[in-house]
């Protein structure tokens, strides 16, 4: 960690001004060696200096330099920052400078690994770092901005203190058996304080449901015979048109996909390629994935039609979704009933017109009541909202399982509290408090270079 990196922090491209970010021992130093104005390495911390950035005698761009001295910075390293005006050849002719004067280009999230590794933020909140960039919704935002400031690590913790409160108890036992005034925990307390703590465990795995969805969305997959109206009724969820809407059927051979939010959340849709049986290899690859879809939906809105009878792939859509959440929508409603409603049992149903809107809202209120998208609201949220996480407090959970087995089997406490320590250790990772290489290196690999 000990070489000074640069990344252009902002989006690559056309605009006023762009950030180009420097940290590390040298970062001051260097910058400085580029920078014609006040003597940066004199100059006190947390001020920003005019000038010009130079290479030789020729002046690059008019710039404002940011200069702010660890260990109070995001890095907790010498960062500086240079505003230089917007626009790629600019700012790539200054990160070719710092890089030939002594500075290394940062990998992916670099920044954000630096503020990690030097104890600026743990594990969770570098997460929420990431999450605040990529959140589209209102309420993504104020979920990770919480997590930012410590809400979901700060849950973590007292998992944590719970359990070293459950295992100095057996220590003091199993160190001073001699010492009479000791209390002498008994199968029964362990039990007692674990199963409070497996509540906590159990509220944070059924939440989190709620929490992926105001993170990511729900993602809802438009499935159905070519021709129905799958395309029309994206384009009128969506309100404007994205999917080309055509009378020929196969029309949709690959996937479109759109976004709306609905109450703060983001709704993702994805309108399919119709499903029928084709020889035509385009539209088979597409009718493929349509089919794959319906796996990674948490929604999928089978559109039937009104005018034509059930058939086989009608009926094979509605088995293949019905462990899914899905609503059936019945469009072409302005034409004559030639669909047998009654073969469709104990399913959500939508009657749509999408010449009209018709329908199109009470669709959106059963996508709203469905997810009980009212309620979901971000203040009531645990904020453990990512798979990494989520899959630790799992592993948790089964460990304690384990434990209430080993107690039934009448294991010694000795053996119970390395178990317990090993779930301390787990929640640890959650925080990065312990962690592995190559983990840290695929967190932050999906980070944006110059964060
Ligand atoms: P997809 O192949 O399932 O995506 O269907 P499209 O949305 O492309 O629509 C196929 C054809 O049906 C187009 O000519 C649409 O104008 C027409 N269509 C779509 N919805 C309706 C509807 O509610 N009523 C009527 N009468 N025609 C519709």
């Amino acid at each position: 960690m000990s070489d000074t990196i640069c990344a252009i922090s902002t989006a690559l491209g056309i605009g006023a001004i762009s950030i180009i970010r420097v940290s590390g021992n040298d970062a001051i130093k260097i910058v400085n060696s580029i920078f014609s104005g006040k003597d940066l390495e004199n100059s006190p911390t947390h001020t920003i200096h005019y000038g010009y950035i130079m290479d030789k005698n020729e002046k690059i761009d008019e710039v404002l330099v940011s200069i702010m001295k660890c260990p109070k910075t995001f890095t907790r390293e010498d960062v500086v920052e240079i505003n230089c005006h917007g626009g790629i050849a600019t700012t790539n002719k200054i990160l070719e400078l710092l890089i030939l004067n002594g500075c290394r280009l940062a990998e992916p999230g670099e920044f954000t690994k630096r503020a990690f590794l030097n104890g600026r933020i743990n594990l969770m909140e570098a997460e929420a770092v990431m999450d605040l960039i990529n959140g589209k919704t209102e309420e993504a935002r104020k979920m990770a901005i919480k997590e930012l400031e410590g809400l979901g690590s700060n849950l973590i913790k007292k998992l944590r203190e719970e359990l070293s409160n459950i295992i100095s108890n057996i220590e003091v036992n199993i160190d001073y058996p001699e010492y009479n005034d000791i209390y002498e925990v008994t199968k029964n307390d362990i039990e007692n304080k674990l199963s409070f703590f497996k509540k906590s465990l159990e509220k944070i795995v059924n939440e989190y449901e709620n929490t992926k969805i105001i993170k990511e969305g729900i993602k809802t997959v438009i499935v159905g015979r070519p021709n129905v109206g799958k395309s029309s009724i994206l384009n009128k969820i969506l309100n404007y048109n994205k999917a080309i809407v055509t009378d020929i059927p196969g029309t949709t051979r690959d996937i479109v996909e759109g976004e709306i939010s609905f109450n703060g959340i983001l709704l993702n849709i994805i309108d399919t390629a119709g499903i029928r049986n084709t020889n035509d290899i385009v539209e088979k690859i597409g009718v493929e994935m349509s089919l794959s879809k319906i796996d990674e939906a948490d929604l999928v809105l089978i559109v039937l039609n009104n005018n034509e009878k059930l058939n086989k792939i009608d009926l094979d859509i509605l088995e293949k979704t019905k462990n899914k959440p899905n609503i059936v929508v019945i469009n072409k409603n302005d034409l004559e009933t030639k669909l047998d409603v009654n073969k469709i049992q104990d399913r959500e149903i939508v009657y749509t017109n999408t010449t009209t809107l018709l329908g199109i809202e009470s669709l959106k209120e059963k996508i709203v009541k469905m997810f009980n998208l009212e309620k979901v609201k971000t203040d009531d949220q645990n904020y453990i909202n990512n798979i990494r996480q989520i899959t630790k407090i799992k592993e948790c959970l089964e460990k304690v399982n384990d434990i209430n087995n080993s107690l039934n089997n009448k294991m010694p406490l000795d053996i119970i509290e390395i178990d317990l320590r090993d779930i301390w250790n787990t929640l640890g990772e959650i925080i990065g408090e312990n962690y592995d290489e190559e983990l840290l290196d695929k967190l932050f690999s999906k980070f944006c270079v110059g964060k």
